[in-house]
């Protein structure tokens, strides 16, 4: 078993909280309400991740099944330049954009086939000075939601999920990557997910996602991060600010 990483998130409360970053080989689940900023905090980690180890960052690159066309390379490099100017260095957005690697996903059975794909490329990277460090799949539930509906389909859907949550734990594990999946929930209890920031038996992710992060809007750009039910560390609140630099203090 290879030691496990720490991912910065930028924000100093946030990393606290996650006893460091956010963890390789581990699932985190960034849940919450549309606009919440689950989008922000994973465009985030794709940026960081290529940072140096003394950078807080794991010196890596990024796989990134995107499924809901979110992703917005002009974000990265917004991104890119705040760092810049916060490190007082001269990144080049254009280099970091280089190392992630972002594949649409038409619907779910798609989704599914884009993680064995990830797999195949993180091997031939494996090796090289850019091994992939970062999985996210964002989102991880809006195909499965969008074509499972009704009571019938519903442990067909849970199947499907979970083996899906399976893979991308094992790709984690292989290449010793942190994986980042997203979640949107309805502020009131819904039929499937119940209570947001109460996770139940029931709850799809609550079992296979090691850290599972529950984001809210707060005041102008500040957003409210709840770490919900780790197993090793306390649960806790931070707060961070999405900025057009991107996270921040
Ligand atoms: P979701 O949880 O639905 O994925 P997003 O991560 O897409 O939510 O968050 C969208 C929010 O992020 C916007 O409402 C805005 O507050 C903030 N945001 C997005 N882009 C920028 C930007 N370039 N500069 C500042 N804030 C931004
Ligand atoms: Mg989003």
């Amino acid at each position: 078993r290879k030691l496990v990483g720490k991912l910065t998130t930028g924000c100093t409360e946030f990393n606290e909280m996650l006893g460091g970053g956010v963890e390789t080989q581990s699932i985190t689940e960034l849940y919450g309400e549309f606009g919440s900023g689950k989008t922000q905090v994973a465009h985030q980690l794709a940026v960081n991740v290529q940072l140096p180890k003394e950078k807080g960052g794991l010196n890596g690159s990024v796989i990134m099944i995107d499924t809901e066309n979110t992703f917005r390379p002009e974000r990265i490099a917004q991104m890119v330049d705040g760092l810049s100017q916060k490190h007082g260095e001269d990144y080049d957005p254009e280099e970091f954009l280089k190392h992630i690697h972002v594949a649409r996903a038409y619907n779910s059975n798609h989704q599914i086939l884009l993680s064995d794909s990830a797999s195949e490329l993180a091997n031939e990277l494996k090796n090289t000075e850019r091994p992939v460090r970062l999985f996210i799949v964002d989102s991880l539930t809006a195909h499965f939601r969008a074509e499972y509906v009704g009571r019938g389909t519903l442990a067909d859907r849970q199947q499907k999920l979970n083996k899906h949550l399976h893979d991308l734990q094992r790709l984690g594990d292989l290449f010793n990557a942190a994986v980042i999946v997203t979640n949107q929930v309805m502020s009131k209890p819904d039929a499937f997910f119940g209570d947001p920031t109460k996770p139940i038996g029931g709850h799809i992710l609550g079992h296979t996602a090691t850290f599972r992060l529950y984001l809210r809007k707060s005041k102008g750009d500040k957003r409210i991060v709840r770490l919900v039910d780790s197993p090793n560390l306390p649960d806790g609140e931070s707060i961070i600010a999405v900025t057009t630099e991107g996270l921040q203090d």
